[in-house]
């Protein structure tokens, strides 16, 4: 029986478990539904919730790191995930990594033992009418939910693969190398970076990227790429020039150093309105992390590059949030449903559970009557917060799912050195932060 005024939360994995531990920390009760062990995702093996499905690390635990920064700014505001991985750390250098077991029952007691948590195993198959729902069943969630979710929300706007390219830093690229312009001049004239390849370039390059491992796939994904979305060693497999006819085709551009045409270019789209990071259109790839930098830092003007983001194409279920959520996560004609956690576009573990927590915090604001101020910009969950509103990207490109990175945030001041630019960023996020907890009534102990 559903309580007065009580708040189901829909998915135990890591936004769910962060919803559910704000909104009741902040007085409500709350209905936690979970479909373990009554059925579960094929990457899905535990009944525990707040399940690690591969990697046991929470990533860089540096706070001049945007992933450390994001951690720090979640222990601050009470994360369950946070403190259960430090309660259940195991040595990994700056990383904070867990004893998986350890820390998916430590999350599973504090959830259970919480006075105002009621859980539940069932797997929900449609949006409820009316009840108040958050739903963060993520990456993997169950096929008939997701199957409503497209119905009500009109299927372009779900996704069930991801295939993205690699993101690198804008201040990394040689910019004595690249240059800027259109195929044929078209669009602004400009609108791309270029990355020119001479014919020895182009073949070590294809010598390499041949040679380079790939991620394995999970036993529940198959090798069937989409047209458009064809991992970029997969077309090179196909033939030496495969590339040199498509992606990497340097027609209508001529490279102003030499004056002519390249035997092959790479082309950089830039990615966000700051202009501080840059896409390699074409460059969706299932290569290993490591094999990915080495292989795409042959490319001439990317030797130094930094990857704010690495390629890959995996199953992935998400949403076009910024179309279909308003400000406060709202599905748009069902406001009685809000979405959380990597169903929104965020990625991976520390992002989906900052996410939750975000959305549980900021919901239970609205609850207690509070005024409703999400953290600024310059933060990292102020970040995360813009991504999935849509405010980073340029107009008209696609919404693809990104873990947090420093080209989220605002640029620093420009009288501010280049090799200061990351400890800059980190010291004014910390600042900031701290005068939004203020403003928010946090005690500054916690
Ligand atoms: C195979 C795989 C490997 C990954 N590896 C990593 C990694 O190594 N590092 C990293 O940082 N990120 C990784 N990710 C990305 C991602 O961040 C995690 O999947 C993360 O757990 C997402 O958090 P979430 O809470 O949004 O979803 P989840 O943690 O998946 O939680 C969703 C929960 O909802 C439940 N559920 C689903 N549908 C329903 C339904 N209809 N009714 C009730 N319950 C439902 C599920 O059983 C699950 O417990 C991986 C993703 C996948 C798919």
């Amino acid at each position: 029986m559903r309580e007065v005024g009580e708040i189901s939360v829909v998915g135990g994995g890591l936004a769910g478990v962060e919803v559910a531990w704000q909104l009741a920390e902040g007085g409500s009760i709350v209905r936690l539904v979970e479909m373990k062990p009554l059925e579960r995702s094929p990457a899905h093996k535990s009944d525990l919730l707040a399940e690690l499905v591969c990697s046991n690390s929470l990533r860089s635990n540096n706070p001049n790191n945007a992933v450390g920064l994001l951690k720090r700014e979640m222990a601050r505001l009470g994360s369950i995930v946070i403190r259960c991985a430090e309660q259940t750390q195991v040595p990994a250098g700056d990383a904070l990594a867990v004893n998986r077991a350890d820390f998916s029952a430590a999350v599973t007691r504090a959830i259970s033992e919480h006075p105002r948590i009621r859980r539940q195993t069932r797997c929900i198959v449609d949006l409820p009418a009316c009840e108040p729902h958050v739903v963060a069943t993520g990456p993997l969630t169950a096929a008939a939910l997701a199957r409503d979710i497209a119905e009500k929300t009109g299927s372009d706007r779900m996704f069930f693969y991801d295939a993205i390219a690699p993101i690198v830093s804008g201040d990394s690229i040689d910019r004595d190398i690249v240059f800027a312009a259109s195929r044929y001049g078209k669009g602004d004239g400009d609108d791309y970076l270029n990355c020119p390849l001479g014919k020895d370039e182009y073949e070590s390059f294809i010598d390499s990227l041949l040679a380079a491992e790939c991620m394995p796939l999970h036993d529940f994904e198959e090798p069937k790429y989409f047209a458009g979305c064809m991992p970029v060693e997969v077309v090179a497999a196909d033939g030496r020039e495969s590339l040199r006819f498509g992606t990497m085709k340097p027609v209508g551009l001529t490279d102003p150093r030499t004056g002519r045409r390249p035997y092959a270019v790479v082309q950089l789209r830039q990615e966000d309105k700051a202009g501080q990071s840059f896409n390699l259109v074409g460059f969706q790839t299932k290569l290993k992390h490591p094999d990915q930098r080495h292989v795409f830092r042959m490319i001439p003007g990317l030797h130094n590059a930094e990857f704010l983001r690495l390629g890959g194409v995996h199953r992935n279920t998400f949403i076009d949030a910024p179309a279909l959520l308003d400000e406060r996560m709202r599905l748009r004609g069902h406001e009685h449903v809000r979405l959380a956690g990597q169903l929104t576009g965020v990625e991976g573990y520390v992002e989906s559970a900052a996410h939750g927590l975000l959305v549980g915090y900021l919901y239970a604001r609205e609850l207690a009557g509070k005024e409703v101020v999400p953290p600024p910009p310059e933060t990292a969950l102020g970040a995360l917060y813009e991504h999935v509103r849509g405010n980073l990207r340029l107009p008209n490109r696609p919404y693809e799912p990104q873990n947090i990175n420093w080209g989220m945030f605002p640029p620093p001041p420009p009288e501010v050195r280049k090799r200061e630019v990351k400890q800059a960023r980190a010291d004014r996020a910390i600042k900031v932060f701290a005068a939004w907890a203020a403003e928010q009534g946090l005690d500054s102990s916690t």
